[in-house]
């Protein structure tokens, strides 16, 4: 705004300069040289009212004298008045005497003329004897103006020497005298100024010429003259009466009175407008322009051109139509100089808006060089050509070509990147820059592993020119290369791909990695499905080298393991667990080729394992199955696997098992019952039953052992064998070992005597159960005296976490609850290692008993482990005594105390209670007496 204010001001400024020099004249012969251009452009034929008698050469020629004797006016005036001429002026000088007669002559032919005849009268400029400047009249012969009336033809050239205007009046001798034209062309309402301008696009040659010496001769049609105004003059140049007038040049001096006269004829008198009429289109104008100042020079061009145009129209309009004169020239100066100024200012803008964006470009180019340079990133930029246009350190170091990057072409980049620039070149228009940059090795190392890996892109952008315009045409692109060293994350992401797939102790694949080997395994290329065998191994005494000879030995066992798996043929050998293994044999196999298979792999694997001067020897169990039995879904291949993995375990020794469908039952059995066992704790399904134990001296009893039982509504009895173990996998022995204790302790205070009442307890309760707690919960509740109450554990107490399991046992011995080693002979149990545990009973297997007393291997059993027990303080009981044999044989051998049918099958608590009423000696006692 400020511009356009300052634009407006200068330009005023501009065009008051020129209006005011135009007033000064300055511009007067160039505005009089457009008033004739005018002229000429605008004719206006005479009025044919007025004549022109003239003088002419020819008149000249053939009268022969001059001057002429009055006597040739006289006639000439009398032709006039025979021809009924309306008016007469004489534009010729009478103020001097020629001779008597012939004034004479010419004052009578006035006075024939009765009165229409006009006689010049003319004043000048002159000087007097002093040089002073005087008005000169020149007025005819008082002869003569005695019969006619005077007519002024002053004429006054403007400063150009040119006849402009003329005047309507004149003062002769105190009178005001009428000029010619005025006479010729009376006017009943004059306007107030004296002067008016002479209309020169009158056609000159419209007004009729009348040569004397014709109308001497009366060879003038009377029709030329009658009624006619007639200016007698002379136009031959000879006489020298001529004057300059603007767009005819120098004319006779009568036809300037005839051109004023015809001028006030036909109205046409020309008025100088207000000059300051052009400030109304010259304001407009240069507020337009200096508002709108950036318009260009083309338009500028024309719109000034145009208002120039118009304006010259405009005055050539108000001179031919409204006779009214106009001088524009400064006007149309004023629009020249609009035209330069805007030109300069806008010059002067463009080299300012030049100098300001090449500055910025300076800037900007430092910024983006230093940007470039700075960069934690490769950046390497490229043009068109191919050439690099800058380049970032890194990008050089990267490379490996410092210094050399910038000015080279952008075939120094490797292949790769070379062929990706092309690329983003060639698709330049339409590219769109992928999300996920594209990795790749630059370096390797001397093993071939990558050292120096990137990621990049590789973006193009079309380019401004230095000015600032976009290119036109060809469209210049510039394409930019950006890249970054990702080798420590590329191989940060190689490690955790390897760790999601890869044990990594002993780089087996884990079970995802399995499955999916498995699922690669049975899909042929056909589409078909292949046949597979699946293998599961379980380590035994593995637990015994991490003990013993350190975690360092046992993760070199496993290592070992692996790869002697992997020897053995085994495929994609995964580690599924601490010293659990897998892997597969692709391919359908007969169960002879599978098991002899199995064979060789624990062959391989139970092999001595030589670990920094010591010897490790484990066991291996294996479970196997193949597509032929249990499909193609990996993830049920592996579980049955696991199943037959399950039965190998419960085969002592090294030992595989192949899965049978049975297996399947078996664990959809084992299902049904997890799922009723839910139900039964709290719905009174579950009961108690006591089986008596007794003295194997008397006879006489001396507690139960309660054991539990299960009665559902639909499954039936299940038996404790069914159920017991299920309950202790789900975990929901913890709560039905609890109630079992309490109800136990509850029934056996209903006891007549206070014999003792024994309670089994698992393992799975001393594992992750409160058993002292629930032990202490029971006698609290019943209220029974806790040298009343055995608990009965079996050996698999103490597999895992032995030292735990004795520190909880010693609690509860010292409580005063005594502790029965159960089903002692069929687990791991080893007589040596008895010693180390506190309990005070020892019940032998009823598989020992069973077979006594013929079996000779079992009775030696029973021998040894009731002289150890009785060496060690414990009582010895044996379970499962059928016959009156077995516990007379027991009885020799030492055996305190008895438990089986023989003596009581298990019964309800009411039966029991009527079972102590009873006092006869059972029959073993009657035999030993025998
Ligand atoms: P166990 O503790 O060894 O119990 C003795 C088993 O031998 C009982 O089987 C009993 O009925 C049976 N039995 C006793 N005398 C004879 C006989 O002369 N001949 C034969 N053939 N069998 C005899 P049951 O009741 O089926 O119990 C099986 C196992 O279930 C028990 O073996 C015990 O380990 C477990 N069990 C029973 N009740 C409980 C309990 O409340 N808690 C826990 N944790 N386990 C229990
Ligand atoms: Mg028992
Ligand atoms: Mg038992």
């Amino acid at each position: 705004m400020r511009a356009s204010l300052r634009n407006f001001a200068v330009l005023f400024l501009l065009a008051l300069v020129l209006f005011l020099t135009g007033q000064n004249g300055f511009f007067l012969g160039v505005d009089n040289t457009f008033k004739e251009w005018r002229f000429s452009g605008h004719q206006v034929p005479a009025s044919g009212q007025l004549v022109f008698v003239d003088i002419d050469a020819r008149s000249l020629q053939e009268i022969g004298q001059w001057p002429w004797p009055r006597t040739i006016y006289a006639d000439v005036l009398d032709k006039l008045i025979e021809n009924d001429a309306a008016d007469v002026a004489f534009d010729i000088d009478f103020s001097n005497t020629s001779t008597a007669e012939n004034d004479l002559a010419f004052a009578n032919a006035l006075e024939r003329a009765g009165g229409f005849t006009y006689l010049a009268a003319l004043q000048q400029l002159g000087f007097n004897t002093n040089g002073d400047p005087i008005l000169i009249t020149n007025k005819p012969l008082d002869i003569f103006y005695a019969h006619s009336d005077l007519a002024l033809v002053n004429v006054e050239p403007d400063k150009d020497g040119q006849v402009w205007m003329f005047s309507k009046y004149g003062i002769v001798d105190g009178d005001i005298v009428p000029s010619l034209p005025t006479i010729f062309a009376p006017k009943e309402h004059e306007k107030n100024n004296n002067s008016y301008f002479i209309d020169f696009s009158i056609d000159l040659g419209s007004i009729d010429r009348i040569s004397i010496i014709d109308l001497l001769n009366g060879q003038v049609d009377r029709t030329r003259i009658e009624g006619k105004k007639v200016v007698i003059g002379a136009s031959s140049l000879d006489l020298g009466d001529t004057l300059d007038v603007p767009h005819y040049g120098r004319i006779p001096g009568p036809l300037v009175q005839l051109m004023a006269a015809e001028t006030r004829l036909q109205g046409r008198e020309l008025q100088q407008i207000n000059v300051l009429a052009p400030w109304f289109l010259i304001v407009p104008l240069i507020f337009f322009v200096a508002r709108f100042r950036r318009i260009r020079f083309l338009p500028l061009a024309f719109l000034l051109g145009g208002f120039s145009v118009g304006v010259e129209f405009f005055a050539f309009i108000l001179q031919s139509q409204f006779c009214q004169i106009i001088d524009v020239f400064w006007v149309h100066l004023s629009a020249l100089s609009v035209f330069i100024y805007m030109q300069f200012y806008a010059m002067d803008m463009q080299k300012i808006l030049v100098r300001q964006v090449s500055g910025q470009n300076v800037r900007m180019q430092t910024i983006l060089d230093r940007i470039i340079s700075d960069n934690f990133d490769g950046v390497v930029i490229i043009d068109s050509s191919r050439k690099i246009l800058a380049a970032s350190a890194p990008a050089e170091k990267m490379l490996s070509m410092r210094d050399h990057l910038v000015g080279a072409s952008c075939g120094v980049l490797p292949e790769r990147l070379f062929q990706e620039v092309n690329q983003a070149f060639a698709d330049a228009a339409t590219r769109v820059v992928p999300i996920i940059a594209p990795i790749y090795v630059l370096n390797k190392d001397e093993n071939g592993d990558p050292s120096l890996v990137i990621e990049y892109s590789v973006t193009v952008s079309s380019v401004s020119r230095v000015d600032g315009q976009r290119s036109k045409g060809a469209t210049e692109y510039v394409a930019c290369l950006t890249f970054r060293d990702i080798t420590h994350r590329h191989n940060h992401q190689k490690r955790m791909d390897f760790l999601a797939n890869h044990d990594p102790l002993t780089g087996a694949f884990t079970r995802s990695r399995l499955e999916e080997e498995l699922g690669n395994f049975v899909t042929s290329e056909d589409g078909g499905e292949n046949g597979l065998t699946v293998v599961l191994l379980d380590l035994d005494r593995f637990k015994n080298v991490n003990e013993t000879l350190g975690h360092a030995a046992g993760d070199g066992v496993l290592i070992e393991v692996a790869n002697r798996l992997a020897q053995s043929g085994l495929y994609s050998v995964a580690r599924l667990g601490a010293d659990r293994f897998a892997g597969a044999y692709p391919g359908v196999m007969s169960t002879i080729e599978i098991s002899k298979l199995l064979e060789k792999i624990i062959a391989n694997v139970t092999e001595p394992y030589a670990l920094d001067g010591h010897r490790a020897l484990i066991g291996v169990s294996i479970g196997a199955t193949d597509t032929e039995n249990s499909g193609f879904s990996p993830n049920v291949l592996i579980s049955q696997a696991d199943m037959a993995l399950s039965e190998a375990k419960e085969i002592p020794g090294n030992s595989f098992f192949l899965f049978k469908c049975e297996l399947n039952d078996r664990i959809h059995e084992r299902q049904r019952v997890e799922m009723a066992l839910l139900d039964a704790v709290g719905h009174d399904q579950l009961y108690l039953q006591y089986q008596p134990q007794v003295d194997l001296a008397d006879g006489e009893c001396v507690g139960a052992e309660a054991l539990v039982r299960w009665l559902h509504p639909e499954l039936g009895r299940v038996s404790p064998d069914r159920f017991i173990s299920v309950a202790e996998d789900s975990g929901m022995i913890i709560e039905i070992g609890r109630w079992v204790l309490v109800k136990a302790c509850i029934d056996a205070m209903a006891w007549p005597k206070p014999y003792k009442v024994a309670v089994n307890v698992s393992a799975v309760q001393f594992e992750y159960g409160d058993v002292v707690g629930a032990i202490r919960h029971a006698l609290e509740v019943s209220g029974l005296p806790v040298e009343r109450l055995d608990i009965e554990i079996t050996e698999s107490v103490f597999v895992t976490k032995q030292d735990r399991f004795i520190q909880t046992l010693d609690e509860i011995v010292d409580m005063g609850v005594g502790v029965a080693l159960d089903d002692f002979g069929t687990g791991y149990s080893s007589l040596s290692y008895l010693s180390r545990l506190p309990v005070d009973k020892v019940k032998i297997d009823q598989s020992f008993v069973r077979n006594l007393p013929d079996d000779e291997q079992s009775m030696a059993i029973v021998q040894s482990v009731l002289s150890l027990s009785s060496a060690m303080n414990k009582t010895v009981v044996a379970e499962g005594i059928e016959t009156a044999d077995q516990a007379w044989v027991l009885r020799l051998a030492g055996c305190g105390i008895g438990q089986g049918y023989l003596f009581g099958r298990p019964q309800s608590n009411e039966e029991f209670c009527r079972y102590l009423e009873r006092a006869d000696i059972p029959d073993f006692l009657n035999k030993s007496s025998a």
